[in-house]
């Protein structure tokens, strides 16, 4: 009924979907009212959830005020609430009339439980609540094996997606039909995300819808030709979009991305180039794959996929936690790799990699200490990429590396940092090494108390066997 019907006021509720372009319900709230109120609220337990960390919260922050700016262009005017936000939502209703409340779907755990909650409260007012696929192009349920299971292995499911047809954009908000009464009131946005509690040590990751378009057209106009090669060499800030941060709070959308993609493999002049398209777009279906293994299985949130992966004892030590979280322990890659990303709240697909595996098989540490450290730390912090990257890792996800598969940091980082130039840039200590025996530092024992840098803290080979022991104790 709701469908076809024309309402007076629709509350559009942004959570993951920060933008005026190509978003579900902001686009369906406007066609099927008269007055849209664009509304915004500050939960309070995802600002205290342990896993929320500054370089996130003032991403988010950053992009508000874009979208707050981006509506007010079109004379719309962003409402912005604190509090739970079944109670907000209920009373925002109630005050201007509205007769629903649409969102995006966000696949969560804590999201699905919070929209029940907000759902019920509408309804206890005679408000309805209405969501939408956005975020991704096929979820939950939609891509299924023959048998109508759900995939838990990524080629065949992205041999599924692929067949289907890609979605078009949604249409860009209008103007406003109506500018809402002034006696709705809204709080400003803080200054700073320290106002919300997590002040920022660094430099801010370029925010908002602009900064998303900008990114996105500097990749398919040139880079995403190159992928195939460029996208594992971190020291080239360039190989890879960086749109990350942008699809996990949703100042662009995939659909946007697809097609600008299928514009871009349209003018590709080589198989080197088509290829480069197609592995990118890979990356896309793995974003979605990990986003339907999470809701399907919601409980690798909590423990490993492969529950007898549950009882790995774990026998690293706190201090060799404390080590890999700061970068001192004494293997550059992964100190390099850990240093920028609490210097920058980004770090490379291949570091993530190579550090979860350091941390996983290496230091014998759970993939969950690691999982939440990334969360703080990470500006695309992500709940169902980064664990599905973490469960990957360790061996314990749907798709994993297998237990047997360990990464030696030091081969990792003479193939993909040939020259160091990645290494140097985050380690200082090892200025006076040379080139060549830059990724192998305790070789000369001179190199390191010049530059006070670690020995490593742990040896490779020693730990790479007690690794393969833990595990074969699981798996009897
Ligand atoms: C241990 C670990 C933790 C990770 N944590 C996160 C996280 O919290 N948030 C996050 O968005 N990604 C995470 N990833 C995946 C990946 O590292 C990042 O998506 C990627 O580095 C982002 O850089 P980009 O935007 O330049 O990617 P591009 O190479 O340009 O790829 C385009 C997009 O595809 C998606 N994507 C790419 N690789 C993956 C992947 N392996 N899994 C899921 N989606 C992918 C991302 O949305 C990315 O923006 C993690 C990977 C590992 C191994």
């Amino acid at each position: 009924m709701l469908r076809s019907a024309r309402l007076r006021t629709i509350i559009h509720w942004f959570r993951r979907d920060l933008r005026v372009s190509d978003n579900t319900s902001l686009h369906e709230a406007f066609t099927r009212s008269q007055t849209v109120i664009p509304f915004f609220c500050w939960d309070d337990a995802i600002l205290r959830a342990p896993d929320v960390g500054a370089a996130r919260v003032a991403f988010l922050l950053q992009s508000l005020e874009s979208l707050a700016r981006n509506l007010e262009a079109l004379g719309h005017r962003l409402i912005v609430r604190r509090g739970a936000p079944h109670e907000q939502l209920a009373l925002l209703a109630q005050e201007a009339k509205a007769e629903a409340v649409f969102a995006n779907r966000d696949y969560e755990p804590y999201s699905r439980e919070r929209d029940v909650r907000v759902q019920q409260a509408l309804g206890a007012v005679g408000v309805q609540f209405q969501s939408f696929k956005d975020s991704v192009v096929w979820e939950e349920r939609e891509v299924l094996t023959g048998t109508g299971g759900v995939y838990t292995v990524f080629t065949p499911y992205s041999k599924a997606w692929r067949l289907r047809a890609r979605p078009e954009p949604r249409p860009r908000l209008a103007a406003a039909k109506s500018p809402l009464p002034a006696t709705i009131s809204s709080l400003p946005l803080p200054a700073a995300s320290a106002d919300l509690g997590h002040p920022l040590g660094h430099e801010l990751f370029p925010a908002g819808e602009k900064a998303a378009k900008v990114a996105l057209d500097a990749f398919v106009e040139r880079k995403v030709f190159g992928y195939a090669t460029g996208r594992d060499h971190p020291a080239d800030d360039t190989g890879t979009s960086r749109l990350s941060p942008h699809l996990r709070f949703g100042t662009i959308n995939v659909r946007t991305l697809l097609k600008r993609l299928g514009e871009a493999r349209s003018r590709a002049t080589s198989e080197d180039e088509r290829r480069g398209c197609d592995i990118w777009e890979s990356e896309l279906i793995w974003r979605e794959f990990y986003a339907q293994i999470l809701v399907n299985h919601p409980h690798v949130a909590k423990g490993a996929f492969r529950p007898e992966y549950d009882r790995l004892e774990w026998s690293g030590r706190e201090e060799w936690f404390q080590a890999w979280c700061a970068g001192m322990t004494g293997y550059p890659i992964v100190d390099a790799a850990m240093r920028c990303l609490n210097a920058t709240g980004w770090m490379h697909n291949r570091l993530r990699m190579v550090v979860s595996m350091f941390l996983t098989k290496d230091l014998l540490i759970s993939w969950q200490r690691g999982e939440r450290y990334f969360m703080q730390r990470l500006v695309d912090g992500d709940l169902a990429a980064n664990n599905g990257g973490w469960q990957w890792s360790a061996g314990t996800g749907t798709d994993a590396a297998p237990y047997f598969r360990i990464f030696n940091p030091t081969s990792q980082a003479e193939k993909f940092d040939a020259d160091g130039r990645f290494v140097r840039r985050w380690i200082p200590e090892l200025s006076g090494v040379p080139d060549d025996a830059v990724h192998e530092p305790w070789k000369n024992p001179l190199w390191l108390s010049r530059g006070r840098y670690p020995r490593p803290i742990v040896d490779h080979a020693v730990q790479r066997e007690r690794c393969l022991a833990m595990y074969k104790a699981v798996r009897g």
